[in-house]
């Protein structure tokens, strides 16, 4: 199928590098110059495993980028709205849809045949049938379900592992207006084999992506307003806590040989400074804002979002109950990133954090084995030493203070005691053991 893709960030760019994997003919659009030129050298803009090995083999055959939207969209069967949706005043600020939405709109309108438009942006519940629609029949002058589709197909990808999840996804939501719709859009998802595919209307579409985030998001928090309990009680440490609630078989189901697993899910169930990223912090924020409109007060995840906020800066009291004056104490700082594996710093922890270091004075040494540069563009370098060896960061801090849960920072024990024994290690993620550190102190002990 030729598809076109509006928007070429983590989500259109994924998108289309694993659909043309796939020999679909795929174009992606943005009005970032710097990213399409990119795009066309097969330099991802991005960090992510395995994208630029399949870029490199399909850019320039069924691969390409471009900013120019209309001749994309005119040339292609069905567009991919993949547009960024921000939080705005704490609500879901959609100015960079409606664009996509007009300029589709008018790309379509001197276009002969059906064309589907779907989006895949995470938008509130409504917004594909009340706001895109709408906007697409405006400027075409056609009519929804008869001259285009309209369609809404969330998207489940975890940055860092997003090829991966792009090509074995655990479910795809196929939203439409109508049959029609839904039918154009399954076709393209036809050689997923065995995957569970749902087809619902757009509404629901919609509310399924921001059920399952507001899910993931209520299960840290909840696991944090238990290691704020146990931190007040004392003589309780929260990992042995989640471990035994782990093993029920709820979470750690008996296999037929006996043995068990563990169900994802427990990754989420364990303490920690707190989740960040482009779309939990702000998808559940847009949730509760909707339906606050709605008339329903979502005080669950209204408590998910207040425990969140402030989870960060725990780590920061735990290293001033030892070290009471911070001022221009050695502070290492490791991962930047809000999760492991990718370079993205949005919502990160490491920002209240480190920012919340420097104010009192620290001298912040920081790293991150892929997200330096980016941190640096959100950061400065006021107070902050970037480093480009977790040995360089470690060596002369008085306090290390662990944020994202990257693999390298297993070897993070050893090199302590090999090259600064009696620093203070603080585990923001409490991923080490504790027995292996000298000085140790964490989330929920
Ligand atoms: P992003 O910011 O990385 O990418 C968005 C891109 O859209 C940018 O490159 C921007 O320049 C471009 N753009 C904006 N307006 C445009 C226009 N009119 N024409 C062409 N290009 C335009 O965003 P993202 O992380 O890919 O997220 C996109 C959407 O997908 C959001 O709604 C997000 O919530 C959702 N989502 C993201 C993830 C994720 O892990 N990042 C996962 C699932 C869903």
């Amino acid at each position: 199928m030729k598809v076109s893709i509006i928007g070429s960030g983590y989500v259109g760019l994924v998108t289309g590098a694993c659909l043309a994997e796939r020999g679909h003919d795929i174009s992606c659009i943005d009005i970032d110059r710097v990213k399409v030129d990119s795009i066309n050298r097969g330099e991802p803009p991005i960090h992510e495993e395995g994208l630029e090995e399949l870029m490199r083999s399909t850019i320039g055959s069924r691969l390409r980028a471009t900013t120019d939207l209309a001749g994309a969209v005119g040339g292609s069967d069905l567009t991919f709205i993949t547009v960024g949706t921000p939080l705005s005043d704490g609500e879901i600020d959609l100015r960079f849809i409606e664009e996509a939405a007009r300029q589709v709109g008018r790309a379509i309108a001197k276009k002969s045949g059906y064309h589907v438009v779907a989006v895949k942006s995470t938008v509130v519940p409504g917004t594909t049938d009340g706001i895109v629609g709408p906007m697409v029949s405006r400027e075409s002058g056609k009519q929804p379900g008869e001259g285009f589709g309209l369609c809404m197909n969330p998207e489940f990808l975890t940055e860092g592992q997003a090829v991966r999840d792009f090509r074995n996804p655990d479910r795809i939501v196929v939203g439409g207006i109508d049959e029609r719709s839904r039918d154009a859009l399954s076709s393209l998802y036809e050689d997923f084999e065995g995957v569970d595919l749902l087809r619902v209307n757009n509404k629901t579409a919609e509310m399924i992506k921001y059920a399952s985030n507001s899910m993931l998001a209520l299960q840290i928090s909840f696991a944090n307003e238990l290691a704020e309990l146990a931190t007040r009680l004392g003589g309780i440490d929260i990992v042995d806590v989640m471990r035994g609630v782990h093993l029920s078989h709820y979470l750690s189901p008996f296999l037929p040989d006996g043995k068990r697993m563990r169900a994802p899910i427990a990754a989420f169930l364990e303490a920690g400074c707190g989740f960040g990223g482009s779309c939990l912090p702000k998808d559940v924020a847009a949730l509760i804002a909707h339906g606050r409109k709605a008339g329903c007060d979502m005080r669950m995840l209204k408590a998910t979002l207040a425990i969140n906020e402030e989870q960060p800066l725990k780590v920061v009291a735990i290293l001033e109950k030892h070290v009471p004056e911070l001022r221009d104490l050695p502070v290492a700082v490791l991962g930047l990133a809000f999760k492991p594996d990718t370079d993205d710093m949005r919502e990160s922890p490491a920002i209240p954090i480190i920012r919340a270091l420097v104010e009192r004075g620290a001298q912040v040494r920081a790293y991150d084995p892929v997200a330096n540069q980016a941190a640096r563009r959100i950061l400065g370098e006021s107070g902050i030493r970037y480093c480009d060896r977790l040995e360089d960061a470690l060596r002369e801090a008085r306090a290390v203070i662990l944020v994202t849960r990257w693999a390298e920072f297993q070897r993070v024990p050893e090199a302590l005691r090999e090259l600064n024994p009696t620093a203070l290690f603080i585990d923001g993620r409490r991923m080490l053991d504790k027995s292996r550190f000298k000085n140790y102190s964490g989330i929920g002990l």
